[in-house]
């Protein structure tokens, strides 16, 4: 890496474990305890800036880019993965789906705010038919009523919409045609009835950053509310997922880290027949297996971000390390549960949750199989995975002249 570039990284890493270690450490499981969202928290990191890497000033961002909002990403994930659990939904897929697809005064009435931390974000695309294949199982329809869309319907695994104040939502506008049938809306759930967002008990995940399943009666957005024209939803709903997908992975690659330090950390401290568990050799061989796998990861993930900010194609290589950052904390997890023994399993120790954090993101945000899926597709020659290269980041809708949508 430049050194210069290094030197910056490394700068913006220190703000963040500064902030996660003097603002989250010291309240966080005070809101695990009591269920509660940390709204004050998810502002004062939004006056640190750390949800606007990728926007430019002019919307509230730091035009800092990707290889930055991926460590930032990574930092948070390191320290506390659950306060994480919003950073998509304050600085990725929510204001880049309303970046990508909306209009410049939606764009100034609603990002800036996001970015901030003073409005809570979601984004939520997926149903029950299935997430992989978001456009063949949406059933959620918006029926045009005059200046108003209603909407009705179930979606699910919809993070923060219990607690949204602006989000995004994909929904159905013409039923039988596929992906061209979905739209996009900014949707507004406290100033309008119909919308219910139950959240959902999830094995070793927060207990104040909840997914749901969100049930819309009826639900009102004004037509001013519509993200671009009918029918573009679902290609701006993968706009922003693409574009947020490098990010994803420093998120993988903080929770691999957080495991390794921690099974560093107690085969240095528990001792059994005379000697710390450290001293022996199948213990050694998970350690060095985790420290390689970290090193492999950091490289090829911290590549695809930089990829990103030089404006190069990326949707192949965010695809790559988005896949290999998930294997690498699924197996570190693994193996930091081992090396716990049984109190890997006690909730007292982080990496029993850091283990439902690592399964998650084998799965969201596009699956392990969706991934190896469009790699191999590329390798194969049958669908180049960058034949839309120009369209995927921030960066570049800037380098291209600055407008979005
Ligand atoms: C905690 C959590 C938070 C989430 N937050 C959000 C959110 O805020 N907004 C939102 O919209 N969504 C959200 N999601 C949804 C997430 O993106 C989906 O879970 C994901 O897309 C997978 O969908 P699914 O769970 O329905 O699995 P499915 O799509 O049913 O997949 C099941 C299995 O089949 C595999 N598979 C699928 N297609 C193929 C294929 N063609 N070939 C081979 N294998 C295949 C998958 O890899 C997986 O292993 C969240 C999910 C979780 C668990």
């Amino acid at each position: 890496m430049d050194p210069a570039i290094y030197e910056h990284i490394e700068a913006v890493r220190d703000t963040v474990i500064r902030f996660m270690q003097t603002e989250v450490a010291p309240v966080m499981e005070g809101y695990e305890r009591r269920g509660e969202f940390p709204r004050a928290l998810v502002r004062k990191a939004g006056e640190a800036g750390l949800y606007g890497a990728v926007f430019p000033e002019t919307v509230g961002g730091s035009n800092m880019g990707y290889l930055a909002a991926t460590v930032i990403q990574e930092e948070m994930a390191r320290n506390d993965v659950r306060f994480s659990a919003c950073n998509n939904q304050q600085g990725s897929t929510c204001p880049s789906c309303i970046y990508f697809g909306g209009t410049q005064e939606q764009i100034r009435k609603y990002v800036p705010d996001l970015l901030a931390g003073k409005t809570i974000g979601m984004m939520s695309l997926t149903e029950a038919g299935g997430g992989s294949d978001a456009a063949g199982a949406m059933q959620t329809f918006a029926r045009r009523d005059g200046d108003v869309y209603r909407i009705s319907g179930q979606k699910m695994f919809a993070s923060i919409a219990n607690e949204t104040d602006v989000g995004v939502l994909f929904a159905k506008t013409e039923r039988d045609a596929g992906a061209r049938g979905i739209t996009g809306f900014i949707v507004e759930p406290k100033k309008y009835p119909g919308w219910r967002a139950q959240p959902i008990d999830m094995l070793g995940l927060s207990n104040a950053l909840r997914t749901n399943v969100l049930f819309l009666d009826d639900f009102v957005v004004p037509v001013e509310n519509r993200l671009g024209e009918e029918g573009a939803g679902f290609k701006i709903a993968m706009r922003a997922l693409q574009a947020g997908r490098v990010t994803v992975a420093g998120k993988a690659l903080g929770i691999a880290r957080a495991c390794f330090e921690d099974a560093v950390r107690y085969a240095n401290e528990r001792s059994l027949r005379g000697q710390p568990i450290g001293h022996f050799q199948m213990i050694q061989s998970e350690i060095a297996e985790m420290a390689t796998a970290i090193e492999a990861t950091r490289a090829l993930v911290y590549n695809a971000a930089q990829s990103m900010d030089n404006a190069l194609p990326s949707n192949r290589i965010a695809a790559i390390a988005k896949y290999h950052a998930s294997l690498s904390a699924k197996s570190c997890a693994d193996k930091a549960m081992q090396i716990f023994g049984g109190y890997g399993l006690a909730k007292e120790y982080r990496v029993s949750w850091l283990k439902s954090y690592a399964d998650l993101f084998f799965t969201g945000e596009g699956s392990a199989n969706v991934q190896k899926i469009l790699i191999a597709e590329d390798a194969l020659g049958y669908k180049l995975a960058d034949r839309h290269h120009g369209k995927t980041g921030l960066r570049e809708v800037r380098k291209s002249g600055g407008q979005p949508g």
